[in-house]
C-alpha cells in the first residue's frame, strides 16, 4: 500500500468523525544506547508518546537518569514491565517463553513482583502497571495472578483475548523476525495498519499498537516509523496515546 492510500484511509476516518488511536510499544530496553537515543529523538520530534517495555533484572539507574534528561524533548515516555530476566524456560522444540507453565507459578509470580517493584522504584513518574510478557507469551495460570500483583494491563501481540485485566495489545510488528531480521517493507506495514483500521471500524475506538524493537532497527525500520509518525501525528483522523491514557480508557 502506498502512503497516499494509507492517508486516504485516515481521511475517511476523519470524515466520519472518528479518530484512530495509535500507541507504540518498544521492547527490550535495559540501558541507554545510540538506538534508544534515536527512538526517543524520533518520538520527540513528533511529540508522540511511547511505551518502553523494560527488562527489570538487568536495568538500573542509568536508564532512569537518561530518561530523566528527556523530560523536555520526549516527555511522553511510559515504562512497562517486560517479564523479569527475558530468559527462555521453554524446551528446545517449543516456542520461547519466560512466563510459561514450565516453572511453578509461585516462582514466576515472585519474579514479576520483583520486576514491578524495581521498575516502579526506578521510574516513579513513568511507570505504568502493564505487563509485557517476553515473546508475547504467558501461561493462563500466571495471568490469573496479575491483579493481585498490582498489574492493571497486559500487552501481548495480535487479537485481544479475555483476561481479568485490560488487554492492550500490539498489532503491527515492524520487524521481519523470520527473514531479514530488519524492518519489514513499508508498503506491507501500511497495508496491515490500514486493515486493522478497517477491522475496527464501527467500534467506538479503534486502537492500533505498533510493536518496535529499537535495538535491532535497520534503516528500513527507522524510515517506516518516521513516515508513520509524519503521516499520522498531525492528521485529524489519528491520535498517538500513551500507555497511561490507554489504561485509563480501556474497559475490560
Ligand atoms: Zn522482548
Amino acid at each position: 500500500m502506498t502512503e497516499d492510500h494509507f492517508t486516504a484511509v485516515l481521511d475517511s476516518e476523519a470524515d466520519a468523525g472518528r479518530r484512530v488511536r495509535f500507541w507504540l510499544r518498544d521492547d527490550d530496553a535495559i540501558e541507554p544506547t545510540p538506538a534508544l537515543t534515536e527512538l526517543t529523538e524520533l518520538a520527540g520530534r513528533y511529540a508522540a508518546p511511547i511505551t518502553l517495555a523494560v527488562i527489570p533484572r538487568d536495568t538500573g539507574a542509568e536508564l532512569a537518569g537518561f530518561l530523566d534528561g528527556l523530560v523536555e524533548s520526549c516527555p511522553g515516555i511510559s515504562i512497562a514491565v517486560h517479564g523479569w530476566s527475558h530468559e527462555n524456560h521453554a524446551g528446545l522444540l517449543e516456542k520461547k517463553q519466560e512466563l510459561g507453565a514450565h516453572r511453578s507459578s509461585h516462582v514466576v509470580v515472585g519474579e514479576l513482583r520483583q520486576g514491578f517493584a524495581k521498575l516502579r522504584g526506578l521510574h516513579p513518574t513513568r511507570f505504568v502497571p502493564m505487563l509485557v510478557p517476553p515473546w508475547n507469551r504467558i501461561a493462563t495460570s500466571v495471568i490469573k495472578e496479575l491483579p493481585v500483583l498490582g498489574f492493571t494491563a497486559l500487552s501481548t501481540f495480535g487479537q485481544e483475548k479475555t483476561a481479568p485485566i485490560a488487554m492492550l495489545n500490539t498489532h503491527v510488528d515492524i520487524i521481519d523476525w523470520h527473514g531479514t531480521r530488519g524492518g519489514r517493507p513499508a508498503g506491507t506495514l501500511f497495508s496491515e495498519t490500514a486493515q486493522r483500521i478497517s477491522a475496527a471500524r464501527g467500534r467506538d475506538e479503534a486502537t492500533i499498537g505498533i510493536l518496535t524493537h529499537h535495538l535491532v532497527h535497520d534503516a528500513a525500520a527507522w524510515h517506516f516509523l518516521d513516515r508513520l509518525f509524519a503521516l499520522t501525528s498531525a492528521h485529524p483522523g489519528a491520535e498517538w496515546v500513551g500507555a497511561d491514557q490507554l489504561i485509563r480508557s480501556v474497559r475490560h
